[in-house]
C-alpha cells in the first residue's frame, strides 16, 4: 500500500511537502512516519439504480489521516477522477491545514467516482445515502465530521444528515458542516473559503504595497471557492480581469461584474457568453499578466509547464494541490511571486466549518457578522504567523504553513506516547 499511494502523482506531491518540511523540522524517523501514513483508508463500492433503470457500482473513498487531536475534518468529492491517492494526499493536506489553523480535528477526505454533471438530482441523492450508509460504522460528530468539497454541496450535505440522523433516531447537527442554514448550518458558511482566499489575497497585497498600483485578479474556476473569492475582491474594489470553468475561460480588461456573472452562471450553467466579455485560452490565461492568480479547481494546474510563464505578482491557492514540487522550485528560484500556500489560503473553509461544529454542539446560532469576523481574525493571525516564521528562518512560505501544522502533529504524537 506505501508503495502503491507513492506511485500515485498527487499523494507523491502531498509526501514530497510533508518529507521536506519534516526535513526542515528534524524529526525522527518514527514520528515522521507516524505523522505520514493515513490511519484508515476505506474504500466502499456503491451500488445506485440510475434513472434509466440500469444499476451501476460506483467505487466511494474516505480517508482519515489521524484522530489524534480530534475528529477527522474535510470535504466529500464527487468527481470523475477521484480515487484513493488523490483522497489520501487530500486527507494529509487537511491534517496539516487543521493544526496550523488551530482547529482540533484531524485531517479526512471522501470521495466518490462520479460525475455530478451528467447526473440527476435523484441519482445524486441516492450516490449519496448509499455512499453514507456504507461508511456510518466509521463516522460521527467526534470521529469523522464531512462538509462539501468539489461537486458536492449543502444539499449533498443535508441528505448525509438526514441518514445519519435516520439511523440515531434523532438530529445530529454536528454530523457534517456545510449545511443549509435551516438545519443548523452556519451563515457564513458557503462563502468561507473564497472569502478566505480574497481575504489573504488582499493582506498579502498590502504588504507589497509599494508595488502593485492598481490591482487586477485571475481566477481559475468558478465554482463555491472561486466564485466567492471574486465576489469578495470585487468588494475590496480588486478588477476580476478573467475566470474560467470547465467549459472555459472569458476575459474583460475593465474588469467583470462578479454578481451578474454569478447570476449568467446559475441561469446558464458556464462562464460562456458572458456579456461585455471575451472568449481567451483557458491555459493562455494562467499566465496573464495580473497582481493576484487564484487557481480555484483542480491539483496540478500550475506545473514546470507554465511556472516560468506566470505574469502575477500573488500566487493564491484557493484549490488544494495547485501547484507541483517542481513548479515549486521555479516559483522559488524566481523570488518574484508572493505564494499564499493552500492550506493557509483556502483554511476559511474548515475554519467556518469548526465554528459550525462549534455552534450544533452548543445548540446555538452566531450572526454572520460574527461568524466572519471571528473568521478574518484567524486567518489574519495565521497568515502573519506564517509569513513570520518564514522570514525568520528563511525558509519558503510553504515549507513554513507545512511545518507548523505539521510540528503541531508531531508534538500530540509525541506527547501521548506510542499504544500499547
Ligand atoms: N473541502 C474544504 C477543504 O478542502 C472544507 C473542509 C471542511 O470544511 O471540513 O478545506
Amino acid at each position: 500500500m506505501r508503495e502503491d499511494l507513492l506511485r500515485h502523482p498527487v499523494f507523491k506531491m502531498a509526501a514530497e511537502q510533508f518529507d521536506r518540511s519534516a526535513d526542515f523540522l528534524k524529526l525522527t524517523e518514527d514520528v515522521r512516519e507516524r505523522c505520514k501514513w493515513p490511519k484508515r483508508l476505506i474504500t466502499v463500492t456503491i451500488p445506485i439504480k440510475r434513472d434509466s433503470g440500469k444499476t451501476e457500482v460506483l467505487f466511494g473513498y474516505r480517508v482519515q489521516h489521524h484522530l489524534s487531536r480530534g475528529p477527522v475534518k474535510g470535504g466529500l468529492r464527487f468527481h470523475p477522477n477521484v480515487d484513493l491517492g488523490e483522497v489520501a494526499a487530500l486527507a494529509m493536506w487537511m491534517n496539516w491545514k487543521c493544526a496550523l489553523m488551530g482547529l482540533p480535528f484531524g485531517g479526512g477526505k471522501g470521495g466518490v467516482a462520479c460525475d455530478p454533471r451528467t447526473m440527476s438530482n435523484h441519482e445524486l441523492e441516492n450516490v449519496t445515502r448509499r455512499y453514507t450508509s456504507e461508511i456510518l460504522p466509521f463516522i460521527g460528530p467526534e470521529t469523522d465530521v464531512m462538509a462539501p468539497d468539489m461537486g458536492t454541496n449543502e444539499q449533498t450535505m443535508a441528505w448525509i444528515t438526514d441518514v445519519y440522523a435516520t439511523h440515531a433516531g434523532h438530529l445530529v447537527p454536528s454530523i457534517v458542516t456545510g449545511k443549509p442554514v435551516i438545519l443548523q448550518g452556519s451563515e457564513g458558511r458557503t462563502e468561507a473559503t473564497g472569502h478566505g482566499v480574497a481575504f489573504l489575497a488582499a493582506r498579502a497585497l498590502k504588504r507589497l504595497n509599494s508595488k502593485v498600483k492598481e490591482p487586477t485578479a485571475i481566477v481559475q474556476g468558478f465554482g463555491n471557492v472561486g466564485s466567492h473569492a471574486a465576489r469578495t475582491l470585487e468588494s475590496y474594489g480588486i478588477k476580476v480581469i478573467a475566470v474560467s470553468d470547465v467549459t472555459g475561460a472569458i476575459h474583460a480588461a475593465d474588469g467583470l461584474s462578479i454578481s451578474d456573472l454569478m447570476d449568467h452562471v446559475a441561469k446558464t450553467g458556464s462562464v460562456k457568453d458572458f456579456p461585455g466579455s471575451e472568449v481567451v485560452n483557458p491555459d493562455a490565461m494562467l499566465t496573464m499578466k495580473c497582481s493576484i492568480l487564484i487557481p480555484a479547481a483542480l491539483e496540478r494546474v500550475i506545473d514546470e509547464s507554465n511556472a516560468a510563464d506566470l505574469q502575477c505578482v500573488i500566487l493564491a491557492e484557493g484549490a488544494n494541490g495547485p501547484t507541483t514540487t517542481k513548479a515549486d522550485a521555479i516559483i522559488e528560484k524566481r523570488g518574484d511571486i508572493f505564494l499564499i500556500p493552500d492550506i493557509l489560503c483556502n483554511a476559511g473553509g474548515v475554519t467556518c466549518s469548526y465554528f459550525e461544529w462549534v455552534q450544533n454542539l452548543q445548540r446555538f446560532q452566531w450572526s454572520k457578522q460574527e461568524v466572519l469576523s471571528k473568521l478574518d481574525t484567524m486567518m489574519a493571525q495565521a497568515f502573519d504567523r506564517v509569513v513570520s516564521f518564514a522570514e525568520r528562518n528563511e525558509i519558503p512560505i510553504r515549507v513554513a504553513a507545512l511545518s507548523l501544522g505539521i510540528k503541531e502533529v508531531a508534538d500530540v504524537k509525541s506527547q501521548r506516547g506510542l499504544y500499547p
